[in-house]
């Protein structure tokens, strides 16, 4: 029986054929973004009837604690009469709706001192974005660099997940990169490793340097430059940016591109353009790149010590007492799941970066081993 082959998989198939194997960023960069079939392009891929579901769909106190930090962060700066509040991949913009309505009843100064800035690649999503923040004056973005230079706090909640990586397989040769081609016996998408080229031969850290023959070695050059832009900007114009995603708060071998579709694992090389494709995020290379631009760097610290220590739990027993009783469960299963030790609480890190004199943010004052910093 001839495989079911999506028609992204079809163009895939023709630039291998024309041009050779790929990378594994290239396969995810065409995987998700591709501007026809791409699975970002295409669809919204959150919530129940999705694929997969975020923190800021699973409850609203994600927002609200978050805007809460916005509104002390900026007070910490001397509270200046213009800042723009940035967010990398929004989504379905629940998390900075859920911002904006917590900081409006907090602050109207630090309301009326906002301008919002959003990027966001996804036609659809786009689209979403601005049913729920019709209210607000909004201004999109396809990338960080049109952003204006000015005080900003810049926000980035399972976007750098997202992000195109690559993937380098140490051989008895040595490293290798790994490819995606077509195995013409099983006339199927197959991963293969081929020489690293001289052009892109990568630094591979020391932490890795006793790697095994068989390991793999993730880098992701994508994110590496977006964060020096985050951290120049954070540098320069001032305030801060939070960065929340899953992730090792260690660079490390292991392999972690992962693909999901109707919330279970799938194989990342089959229906191409109809799953999610994300990696794990290195958070000490995010954090390394960002102290050598001369920012300080708070954390990473577990989403459960950030939300925890930011009150989540006074949080959801205030609200559990205001909103109608059928939705209490629903509201304590949501603050748990944000927190939970076994699961996204831990898994999920939290990593601040403010300039060299910034004050350290809310929620940071404890590192990960409790040190008080
Ligand atoms: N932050 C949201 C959505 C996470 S899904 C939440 O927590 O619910 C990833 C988001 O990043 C989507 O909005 C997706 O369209 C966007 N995205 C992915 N790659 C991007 C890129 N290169 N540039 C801008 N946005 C991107």
């Amino acid at each position: 029986m001839l495989p079911i082959v999506t028609p992204l998989e079809l163009r895939l198939r023709h630039i291998i054929k024309t041009a050779g194997s790929i990378s594994v960023a290239r396969f995810m960069q065409i995987a998700l973004s591709d501007p026809e079939f791409g699975y970002y392009q295409t669809r919204d891929p959150l919530g129940v009837q999705g694929d997969f579901i975020t923190s800021p769909e699973i409850s609203q106190i994600f927002g609200e604690i978050i805007g809460l930090w916005c509104v002390v962060t900026w007070q910490n700066a001397g509270r200046p009469r213009n800042i723009i509040l940035v967010e990398l991949g929004p989504g379905r913009g629940t998390l900075m709706s859920d911002i904006l309505e917590t900081t409006k009843k907090v602050s109207q100064e630090f309301i009326n001192a906002l301008k919002v800035h959003l990027i966001e690649t996804s036609p659809v999503l786009k689209k979403l974005q601005k049913a729920v923040l019709k209210d607000y004056e909004i201004t999109w973005h396809n990338d960080i660099e049109t952003i204006p230079s000015e005080p900003a706090l810049i926000i980035a909640n399972e976007f750098f997940d997202a992000l195109p990586t690559e993937q380098y397989v140490m051989t008895k040769d040595g490293w290798y990169q790994r490819h995606i081609t077509v195995d013409q016996e099983y006339d199927k998408l197959s991963f293969i490793n081929v020489p690293i080229t001289k052009e892109e031969s990568p630094i591979f850290p020391h932490q890795i340097s006793n790697a095994k023959i068989g390991s793999i070695f993730e880098r992701n050059d994508i994110s590496e430059g977006i964060m020096k832009s985050i951290a120049e900007r954070t540098r320069d114009n001032g305030i801060a940016s939070l960065i929340i995603d899953y992730g090792h708060t260690q660079t490390q071998l292991g392999e972690t591109l992962q693909a999901v579709k109707s919330h279970n694992y799938h194989n990342p090389l089959t229906d191409m353009g109809e799953i999610d494709l994300t990696s794990h995020v290195d958070f000490q290379a995010l954090a390394a790149t960002s102290e050598s631009l001369g920012v300080r760097v708070h954390g990473p610290i577990t989403q459960r010590d950030f939300f925890r220590t930011l009150g989540i739990q006074q949080r959801t027993t205030i609200l559990a007492g205001k909103v109608e009783g059928g939705q209490v469960p629903l509201l304590l299963e949501g603050s748990r799941r944000l927190i939970a030790k076994d699961g996204m609480g831990t898994l999920f890190k939290v990593m601040a970066i403010t300039t060299k004199r910034g004050e350290t943010p809310a929620g940071f004052e404890f590192d990960l081993l409790g040190n008080q910093s």
